[in-house]
């Protein structure tokens, strides 16, 4: 699956109130690419994922995945298409905090109407180190083993692409090293796509492209 974005301009509110988040981001992203996007805090990083991943519209620009534009897409098809093609790991989980960790894991096919796969759920919760762990409630879980299990929710679906907004930024460094070392795992073994958000350099070199964002400018390490 090839994106393409072009120009992606993001502008909220209106009058005095006005923010440009984003400015004139360029930015394809090729099958089993590896990347990562670091900027300081409030740059427009998570604007750009937001928008990257179809969950916030741009006020500008295009977003195209396999020539396909999304936002041209009705609201409906929108979430279908993102359900199915698209994990996405935020830095603060957002684990249902009712559901066992198996259930938010799942939740994602139980909205599509999907048949569980346990096979697959299996094999991810022994990739991710937490098939001991899926009858717990996220309070009973630590950081690390939360971000774990929505990185698995992320994956259940078998999207093609993931992206992290600062998936370790909630954790310390020991457990967000190993949250990135199994995520980055993950993506080789099951071939996806990965976009990272961090403003962690040493997970930033772990990715193959970099880019850096400044004051909603976004522009690529050694490229163009
Ligand atoms: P980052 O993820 O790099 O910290 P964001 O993309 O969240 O940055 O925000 C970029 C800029 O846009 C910031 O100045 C922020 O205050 C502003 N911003 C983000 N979301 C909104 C919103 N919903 N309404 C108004 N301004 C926003
Ligand atoms: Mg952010």
């Amino acid at each position: 699956m090839l994106i393409k974005a072009e120009n992606l301009c993001k502008v909220y509110g209106s009058g005095a109130n006005k923010v440009t988040a984003l400015c004139g981001a360029n930015l394809e992203i090729a099958e089993g690419d590896f990347i990562s996007i670091m900027g300081p805090s409030g740059s427009g990083k998570s604007t750009l994922l937001h928008i990257l991943s179809g969950l916030d519209f741009p006020t500008e620009g295009r977003l195209s995945y396999d020539g396909k534009d999304i936002y041209a897409l009705k609201d409906r098809e929108l979430s279908a298409f993102r359900r199915r093609r698209i994990g996405f790991i935020f830095q603060q989980f957002h684990l249902l905090p009712v559901l066992t960790a198996r259930e938010n894991i799942l939740m994602p096919l139980l909205l599509d109407r999907k048949q569980a796969d346990q096979a697959y759920l299996g094999e991810l919760a022994k990739l991710l180190g937490i098939s001991d762990r899926l009858t717990h409630l996220p309070h009973e879980l630590s950081g690390g083993q939360q971000q774990r299990v929505a990185i698995a929710r992320a994956l259940i679906a078998r999207p093609d692409i993931i992206f992290a907004d600062e998936p370790t930024g909630n954790l310390d460094s020991k457990s967000g090293g190993e949250v990135m070392r199994m995520l980055a795992e993950i993506r080789q073994k099951m071939k996806k796509t990965l976009v990272v958000i961090t403003h962690d350099s040493r997970i930033a070199q772990m990715a193959e492209r970099r880019f850096v964002i400044m004051d909603g400018v976004l522009s690529e390490e050694g490229g163009q």
